[in-house]
């Protein structure tokens, strides 16, 4: 039986795409191994979006290649985004390489490593209807399961590489995905999070993204629900609303927004101007008061003037998000922006991003603090760091949570009083029992309520009935919510 490794790098996309890939060369009858030194095909899943990641992928693709040396008949492999972005220039850059496989190729890998033993294969046909619908996923142990609903990205921001290394968006049946989060459930994996480019455009079949979620609610067994990326302009009140009303969505949305210029949004290509963005933000929030917002944020975008970063650094400071992941500007070959002039010197780039990291940082760590105190629920993910005897997990709301594991384990969902807080985690004690919250629409604050059974599907009518009569009148009615969701 022959034998494979793979490598993965780059976002939970790709983390999902091989476990995608795994599942489609186990049923080929091949073996997974956990090193490449035991396997008879080596592959790497790869990354496009930043150059530099690239290129620390080249170095280790000529490293694993040396395998080669010792037996000439390994074959090595690269899938993903790096083979569609690259193509041949790949098969140039790594010495000893055998297959070069794009995002769209998955189906038909076992073929392509077949053929590989021949002559170094080639195959980036990107494919318009490419879904993966009906291939099984093999899954890493962990509490969390990434189930992919949209492939794709439609976007096209000036500054990505996405749409033009994995095409166009397409959705998977909703009965496709309901089934795998049923298969996950029973698995027992404790979260699922529904992923995709861009991921609340999706729409198959009449079926809306908000009535998705509110599927993948009901699905029996399921504790916790996220999803990632949702697109600001696709987020709609019907969305919002589904994510109030499902007591499994979790309280937390990473809504990218990577600048709050309006000329560079326009230059980027993004579709939204700040106030519409902040508009939204302020929908959500009032909808869901203990929302844990994150974002991203590009800073150095060709042309940022003084003027356009100081309004980014402005709005940092007033949205005040609870985390945010934060870049400068590097222009990615056969996109838009590449034909531009990277006009921002590289030290005001550096500049402009330390001020930003530095101010979110300092917001981060004071919203976390106010936590301190609190009761917050901790789906255990593991040991904190390798051999410590302190665990971790995360909160609904995406926090981070370090505590004396007090013989708590993976898939446990327990509660953790929070007694010290830093911008990117939260340390606490264990606590007895398991901890139901409730959310409070006014003052925006989130009372823990103890070991209360949650209030049950008369609210939750209550609760929708509001929220139906948001959303025919939303600016109105906003404010009148009586927001009460008992989420666990
Ligand atoms: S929405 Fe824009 S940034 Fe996001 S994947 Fe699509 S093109 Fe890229």
């Amino acid at each position: 039986m022959k034998t494979f490794y793979l490598e993965t790098y780059g976002c939970q996309m790709n983390e999902a795409d091989s476990e995608l890939v795994t599942g489609r060369l186990l049923e080929a009858g091949y073996r997974k191994v956990e090193s490449p030194g035991e396997a008879d095909i080596i592959l790497a899943n790869t990354c496009a979006v930043r150059e530099h990641a690239e290129q620390r992928v080249v170095g280790r693709l000529n490293e694993l290649g040396r395998h080669k040396l010792q037996r000439p008949g390994v074959i090595l492999g690269v899938l993903g985004c790096m083979s569609q972005h690259l193509k041949e220039g790949l098969l140039k850059q790594v010495g000893r390489l055998d297959l070069v496989a794009g995002p769209d190729s998955y189906r038909r890998l076992p073929a392509l490593i077949e053929e590989a033993t021949n002559a170094p294969r080639l195959d980036c046909d990107l494919d318009r209807a490419e879904t993966y619908a009906g291939l099984e996923p093999v899954r890493t142990e962990g509490v969390r399961a990434w189930v992919t609903i949209l492939r794709g990205c439609d976007k096209f921001c000036s500054f990505c590489i996405v749409p033009h290394v994995r095409g166009r968006e397409r959705c998977l049946p909703a009965d496709a995905i309901l089934a795998e989060v049923r298969e996950v459930v029973r698995q027992g994996f404790k979260e699922v999070v529904l992923l995709g480019q861009t991921v609340n455009s999706y729409q198959h079949d009449g079926v809306s993204f908000a009535e998705l979620l509110r599927k993948v609610n009901a699905v029996e067994g399921i504790e916790r629900i996220r999803f990632t990326s949702p697109y600001p302009t696709d987020m709609t009140d019907d969305a919002i609303a589904a994510m109030a009303e499902c007591e499994h969505v979790c309280p937390h949305l990473h809504l990218p927004l990577q600048s709050a210029a309006d000329a560079v949004l326009e230059r980027m290509r993004r579709g939204y101007t700040i106030a519409e963005y902040d508009a939204l933000v302020h929908r959500l929030r009032v909808t869901i008061p203990d929302l844990a917002l994150g974002t991203d944020l590009i800073v150095g975008f060709p042309d940022e003037t003084e003027a356009e970063y100081q309004a980014t650094l402005d709005y940092v400071k007033s949205g005040r998000f609870d985390s945010a992941f934060m870049f400068k500007y590097s222009p990615r070959p056969g996109t838009l922006s590449a034909r531009w002039d990277d006009t921002v010197p590289e030290e005001v780039k550096s500049r402009r991003l330390q001020e930003v990291i530095d101010t979110q940082e300092g917001i981060s760590k004071e919203i976390n603090q106010a936590l301190i105190g609190r009761e917050v629920e901790v789906l255990v993910e593991g040991r904190a760091r390798r051999g410590d005897t302190d665990a971790s997990g995360k909160t609904p709301h995406f926090k981070t949570v370090v505590f004396p594991d007090g013989g708590s384990k993976p898939g446990d969902l327990v509660t953790v009083e929070v007694e010290r807080a830093t911008g990117h985690s939260l340390y606490g004690r264990l606590l007895p029992g398991r901890l139901r919250h409730r959310r409070h629409s006014h003052g925006g604050s989130t009372e823990f309520a103890g070991r209360s059974p949650h209030e049950g599907p008369v609210l939750r009518r209550a609760i929708r009935a509001k929220l139906d009569a948001m959303v025919s009148a939303p600016q109105r009615s906003l404010s009148l919510i009586p927001l009460e969701v008992a989420d666990r």
